[in-house]
């Protein structure tokens, strides 16, 4: 089952005018929202985009924009990682309650 986050909320920008080709969002991302065509790089689905940053981190070119750490997905993930109730601070009190 391919797993997919909420309709349009991805914060994931891209430009291709920027990009160099060189495969690393393709390489990094978990969830293949990146494949190339023609030597640069295509967004297949931006809402299989779990907003983990890994792409923007390795894109040396800029060609990538996200907001990592905002989705509840990353909050989830570092509940898992690290122990704690997940909280991406949706409840707007930040007292880590709001999440999921
Ligand atoms: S990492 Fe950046 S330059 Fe490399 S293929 Fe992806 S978008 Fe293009
Ligand atoms: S932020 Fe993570 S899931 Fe989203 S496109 Fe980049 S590598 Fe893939």
């Amino acid at each position: 089952m391919t797993m997919k986050y909420l309709k349009d909320v991805a914060t994931l920008k891209y430009d291709p005018e920027k990009c160099k080709g060189c495969g690393r969002c393709v390489e990094v991302c978990p969830h293949c929202v990146f494949e190339m065509k023609e030597k640069r790089a295509v967004i297949t689905d931006r809402d299989l985009c779990m907003e983990c940053g890994a792409c923007v981190k390795n894109c040396e070119f800029g060609a990538i924009l996200v907001n990592p750490g905002v989705g509840c997905a990353s909050a989830i993930i570092n509940s898992l990682l690290f122990g704690g109730e997940p909280s991406c601070g949706c409840d707007g009190e930040g007292n880590g309650n709001g999440c999921c």
